[in-house]
């Protein structure tokens, strides 16, 4: 058997995305099975990003940033990951289910997950987004998330990968209307901002619980979404990203964001994923997937998907 059919066995049945019924109502309802997948990568900016978590002063924005590991670092914190990530995976499940039925993907929603759904105020915590990235539905229920983010940092200093003012580049200008086409354009609605500039890095880690096939092959096609759709402030034209997946394996990492951080600044980060010098605590025996083997699993996608939907009936 090879890697990726000894990591696909390792998965939990396709059948647990299935919705069941709860008080006539479809619910999402994860088999819990304490198996997880941990997926590590780099993220490399490729355009201006702004990562914001607060509202700056008066007409300026600043990024978030904190001192970590002997340097002032820009911080991209999980909860921005995970709503882009989320939208873009909902993305692509209903661009999958548009390839597969003739009517559409609302009806398709309609009829097996009971509404639309839509994020993040009218989630349906019946299909397999919901049943991934979690979802409450007042006085209905709720589905618990199974996708665990964590906050990352740049690899880079603040005075090198951030323009500021004071700094060479100085900070960004921008007009706070102009995705709205409507809005009358005026000095007043000019604002100052700072941004991390294209080429910082971001190390990432992801854990997924009672993972199947369809999480992670999912998830590794949402991110690539995401990038180019943007994290951050003004994602329409800021904060596009590359991804390199560095390892897909099952179990808990024995490493951390920090750790790698620290490797990143000794330069070895991406030798030590390179030559499997990483480790994973899976009672089953990890197996771990690098470099091709996360693009063949990626390429695992419609195969598992059309499982999903012919189990949906
Ligand atoms: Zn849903």
């Amino acid at each position: 058997m090879n890697t990726i059919d000894s990591f696909a066995k390792q998965m939990v049945p396709v059948d647990a995305l299935i919705p069941r019924l709860v008080n006539k109502r479809r619910v999402a309802q994860p088999v819990y099975t304490r198996r997880v997948v941990t997926i590590a990568g780099l993220k490399t900016a490729k355009t201006r990003f702004l990562p914001v978590s607060h509202e700056g002063h008066g007409i300026e924005t600043y990024v978030d940033k904190l001192e970590l590991l002997g340097k002032t670092r820009a911080e991209f914190i999980s909860r921005k990951l995970k709503g882009i990530e989320r939208r873009a995976h909902m993305g692509l499940f209903r661009e999958l289910v548009e390839q597969r039925s003739g009517d559409g993907w609302q009806q398709f929603f309609a009829a097996k997950f009971d509404k639309e759904c839509t994020i993040p105020d009218s989630l349906c915590i019946a299909c397999w987004n919901c049943s991934l990235f979690g979802g409450l539905e007042a006085g209905k229920g709720a589905t618990f998330s199974r996708i665990r983010y964590f906050d990352t940092y740049s690899v880079e200093d603040a005075a090198d990968c951030i323009a500021m003012e004071g700094g060479e580049e100085g900070m960004g200008i921008g007009n706070q209307v102009y995705e709205d086409v409507n809005k009358a354009r005026g000095a007043e609605t000019y604002h100052l901002y700072e941004y991390v500039k294209a080429g910082t890095r971001f190390p990432f880690i992801t854990i997924i619980e009672s993972p199947t096939l369809l999480d992670v092959a999912g998830y590794l096609h949402a991110v690539r979404r995401a990038d180019e759709h943007g994290y951050g402030k003004y994602s329409a034209n800021h904060g596009k990203f590359d991804t390199r997946f560095l390892v897909v394996a099952t179990g808990y990492p024995r490493f951390s964001v920090l750790d790698m951080l620290q490797w990143a600044d000794e330069g070895t980060l991406e030798s030590r994923f390179a030559k499997r010098e990483v480790y994973f605590d899976d009672l089953n025996g990890s197996v771990a997937l690098f470099g091709d083997e996360v693009e063949a699993l990626a390429g695992k996608l419609a195969e598992a998907f059309d499982e999903y939907y012919r189990a949906l009936g």
